[in-house]
């Protein structure tokens, strides 16, 4: 029988699973406070529990921990780039982004992904399965507990589609801002999502106070089809108005991400259909000049055109900042790190 993953339970539920099993109420807050406030790698290290509990726990429960497998650090900016092993042997990426404002890190809500964006790299092989709550918090836990400096700043931004995991990711968020855990602000997680319609609407739905960013990466249906089959199930109208919905209801600004991609997306009539998009729905936007993929052959523009580009945002009136790709000199750009490792050890990393 499978075990119940302790890391992935609320603390009522924690609570509530102890005392069917005929344990103390209290025990479940201190192992709650050892799980995700003191970041615990195993049971050994809960010393004020009971030796016979830590026991007993160890062999009726999960306790997910996540393996470093390679850490790369940037000499450019100081970004570190974690590879991580998860209980079942797959490998995902996790990246820590030093920030004058603190510490970010851009976590992997899937192992690999299955919206077949054209210009990324993590959906290649496809999907092999979910991220757990525990499986996604523990990208922080590590991240903290190996860098020795506190996470103030969550984004899943990295591997996986986070609405295509809807419930786990829920979830995670609710413990990753519950107040006897980490206790990060919701105001500092952001969502990045390629445009799950459905997905955004409940969201909307769960009194969160975090950030939606909305892949956009095109201005016209027609050529969003071409960067992303899913605009062939939910089409960009019906986007742009699950978005301006989720504006209305949460009062949180939305940010569009906007990949520049050489002569697909870059010409100046983009620029002001974007700028009106962003003005429409009260947005910020984050131009990502497209990291190229081995595998893909998308080019950046030349940087006069992604000058020009914002400046054309800009004297429309819009908010935008250009994400200067961190970590270039270790595999920044999404899931190839990963690749990158599964080519070498020959899980499958080449089979397209
Ligand atoms: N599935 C989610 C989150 C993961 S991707 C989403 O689509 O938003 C995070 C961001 O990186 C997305 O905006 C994605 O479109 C972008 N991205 C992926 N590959 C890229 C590349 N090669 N260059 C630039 N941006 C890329």
């Amino acid at each position: 029988m499978e075990q119940i993953d302790l890391k992935s339970l609320t603390l009522e539920e924690l609570q509530e699973e102890l005392v069917r099993r005929g344990e103390k109420a209290f025990r479940a807050e201190q192992l709650y406070q050892w799980m995700h406030e003191k970041l615990a790698e195993d049971f050994s290290e809960m010393t004020n529990l009971p030796k016979a509990f830590r026991e007993w726990l160890e062999t009726e429960y999960e306790y997910v921990t996540l393996e470093i497998v390679e850490v790369r650090r940037s000499k450019l900016d100081g970004t570190c780039k974690y590879l991580f092993r998860l209980p079942d042997g797959h490998v995902i990426e996790s990246v820590l982004m030093r920030y004058h404002h603190g510490n970010s890190v851009c976590i992997s809500s899937q192992v690999g992904c299955r919206m077949g964006c054209r210009f990324c790299a993590s959906a290649i092989g496809g999907l092999e399965r979910n991220l757990r709550p525990s499986e996604m918090l523990e990208q922080i836990y590590r991240i903290q507990t190996d860098s020795g400096e506190r996470v103030s700043n969550v984004v899943v931004m990295g591997t996986g589609e986070p609405l295509d995991n809807y419930d786990n990711l829920v979830r995670f968020i609710r413990l990753l801002t519950h107040e006897k855990g980490l206790n990060i602000s919701q105001r500092n997680v952001t969502v990045s999502t390629c445009g799950i319609v459905p997905g955004i609407e409940r969201l909307s739905e769960e009194n969160l106070a975090i950030t939606l960013a909305l892949s956009l990466h095109a201005v016209t249906q027609e050529k969003r089809r071409e960067l992303m089959p899913i605009a062939n199930r939910y089409g960009l109208e019906e986007v742009l108005r699950a978005c301006g919905d989720y504006f209305r209801k949460t009062g949180r600004r939305l940010t569009l991400e906007y990949s520049l991609v050489a002569g697909a997306n870059d010409s100046t009539e983009d620029a002001r259909e974007l700028a009106k998009l962003a003005g429409l729905l009260h947005a910020h936007v984050n131009l990502i000049p497209v990291n190229p993929v081995t595998e893909r052959d998308f080019v950046r523009p030349r940087e006069k055109i992604i000058d020009n580009f914002k400046k054309n945002l800009e004297n429309c009136g819009i908010n935008a900042t250009l994400r200067r790709e961190m970590g270039r000199d270790i595999d920044g750009a999404c899931g190839q790190l990963r690749r990158k490792y599964m080519k070498r050890s020959g899980k499958g990393g080449d089979e397209c």
